[in-house]
């Protein structure tokens, strides 16, 4: 099969055969429909950030049509559509039956979705209902990852919340958000590129990141926001959070950010402010992602702004680390080539 190789930090992906997979016991193999590129493989393949393993296949937003089962398979068959969870757990531990397969002491990672199969655990894989496309598989991932960070923060109805960033992440964050009750969802961003979708997405108050004192003096009009979720992942963002929160106020560190980093605790002390991380996502975050949009709420849709062929993404991989226009690319291992190579 065709797949996107993974050749080292600082080298861009390479398109290359690779052997067709086979499935475990309790795995199948999934003829990728689509996969979404995540801010995550960015990081994961950065100079230094991340031992993520040469010669493996990234991409952990996919979806597409289940084609083999390993024998212990009974809960899907062949020709089913599926969005797999892109990871493996031992199915027995108390993480495992709570549905946090992330902190299974056997959790394995199961990405491969840049490539023309890729490996599920069955276990980890939800149908795809008839009327939902392999668009709306891709994005559940993502949209997962959104809802978990809103559980973290402990919000309540009416609450004033703001985002920064304005990437996939944090505008799935917005969604839930204002889905879940928040009456005011500012989103605050380095430009207003993505202002329509976050519109879209049930953001109501869009700013641009300003100077701190500017900020806190357009946010206290109408009082401070009680959460604040970092989605950007890059130093000093936790400060800003902390500064822009208000007293007695939840910030929720969703954004990656591998690098050391400062702040000053008085800051935080003075106020009280929470600070939570949020990783990933529960079984029941991803449910209730592949339900929402199962529901008719298709808005998250809008956050697809490109569709590409395999073959392109090396190249658009590597522009994706510095340009910023796209939001959410999907790779479509079946479509032709559009650039020359
Ligand atoms: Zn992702
Ligand atoms: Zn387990």
């Amino acid at each position: 099969m065709k797949a996107a190789v993974f050749k080292g930090a600082g080298h861009p992906l390479c398109i290359a055969t690779m052997s067709d997979p086979v499935p475990g016991a309790s795995e199948i193999i999934v003829k990728v429909g689509l996969c979404g590129i995540c801010g995550t493989d960015l990081s994961m393949t950065a100079l230094g950030e991340f031992n993520y393993p040469v010669g493996s296949s990234l991409g952990h937003e996919f979806s597409g049509e289940v084609i083999a089962l390993g024998r212990e398979v009974d809960q899907l068959k062949i020709g089913d559509m599926v969005v797999a969870m892109p990871v493996a757990g031992c199915g027995r531990c108390q993480h495992c039956r709570s549905g946090d397969l992330f902190w299974c002491a056997q959790m394995r990672p199961m990405m491969g979705g840049f490539g023309e199969y890729a490996v599920a655990a069955a276990g980890s894989c939800l149908l795809l209902p008839a009327g939902l496309s392999a668009t709306d598989g891709a994005i559940i991932e993502p949209l997962a990852v959104g809802l978990h960070s809103v559980h973290q923060a402990g919000m309540r109805q009416g609450a004033r919340v703001m985002i920064l960033g304005s990437g996939p992440i944090a505008l799935a964050t917005a969604f839930w958000a204002r889905r879940l009750g928040a009456a005011k969802v500012t989103l605050m961003s380095r430009s207003d590129r993505h202002s329509s979708i976050a519109a879209h997405m049930g953001v109501t108050d869009f700013m641009t990141f300003t100077s701190a004192d500017e900020e806190m003096r357009l946010l206290a009009e109408d009082g401070l926001p009680e959460i604040v979720f970092e989605c950007v992942g890059a130093s000093a963002m936790l400060a800003r959070a902390i500064a822009l929160v208000a007293p007695r106020g939840t910030v929720v560190l969703s954004g990656l950010c591998f690098c050391l980093d400062s702040f000053v605790p008085a800051a935080a002390v003075f106020k009280e402010v929470r600070v939570q991380a949020a990783l990933g996502y529960r079984r029941s975050d991803f449910i209730a992602s592949l339900d929402v949009l199962s529901a008719g709420a298709i808005q998250p849709r809008a956050m697809v702004t490109n569709v590409i062929a395999l073959d392109d993404l090396p190249d658009k991989f590597e522009a994706m680390r510095t340009q910023k226009h796209e939001c959410k690319v999907l790779v479509d291992p079946s479509r032709a080539a559009h650039l020359p190579h």
